[in-house]
């Protein structure tokens, strides 16, 4: 898949005044990259690779983490003064956001995350992260300590030919609704809590 960097701009936040960058893959997705100062020199970036959560992002969904896990690495970008977001939209674990809704219905009715993704016909994790090492690179990130609790993102980002120096936890507080969900992270994807 090729993925080109199309336009770039200033983003101001709480927590920082970023620069957002947006890219468009020949799938026709839309992917953006926020940055934060000097990226392009060898000394490694912080950063984090999120896939788009629309309900944790956007809706403040208790349902999982993502929400805090993004404003987190945010602010910790920001404290730096130097570090790079790739935000990939690869809804609810590239099953899409329509799946996503009816998988957490499954769950309603006492199916933990991975068993209902099963059920609706789809493995339990198939985001892609080639695109990822391609922003990367396009944005002039040579190396990177990477924002993670995920060993199959360490992994999956490594295999593709992304340079990690470091991996740096990456824990956020958990709630009663989201506990469950993360229980099943650890015990069923390997997450390391
Ligand atoms: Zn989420």
């Amino acid at each position: 898949m090729t993925i080109k960097l199309v336009t770039s701009t200033v983003l101001p936040t709480p927590f920082a005044e970023f620069r957002l960058h947006g890219f468009l893959a020949d799938n026709g997705k839309e992917h953006v990259a926020l940055t934060l100062g000097d990226i392009t020199t060898s000394e490694p970036v912080l950063a984090r690779v999120h896939s788009e959560c629309l309900t944790g992002d956007a809706l403040f969904s208790l349902r999982c983490d993502c929400g805090p896990q993004l404003e987190s690495a945010m602010r910790k970008i920001a404290d730096l003064g130097r570090g790079c977001i790739l935000y990939l939209r690869q809804e609810g674990r590239g099953i899409g956001l329509i799946n996503k809704i009816r998988a957490y219905a499954e769950q309603d009715k006492g199916l933990d995350t991975v068993e209902a993704n099963e059920i609706l016909g789809f493995l339990p994790d198939m985001r892609e992260y080639d695109i990822a090492a391609k922003m990367f690179e396009q944005l002039g990130v040579q190396q990177i300590r990477l924002l993670t609790n995920n060993p199959r993102k360490l992994k999956a980002l490594t295999d593709v030919g992304v340079n990690i120096l470091e991996r740096v936890q990456h824990r956020v507080k958990t709630t009663a609704h989201s506990h469950r969900y993360l229980a099943t992270k650890a015990a069923k994807m390997g997450h390391m809590e």
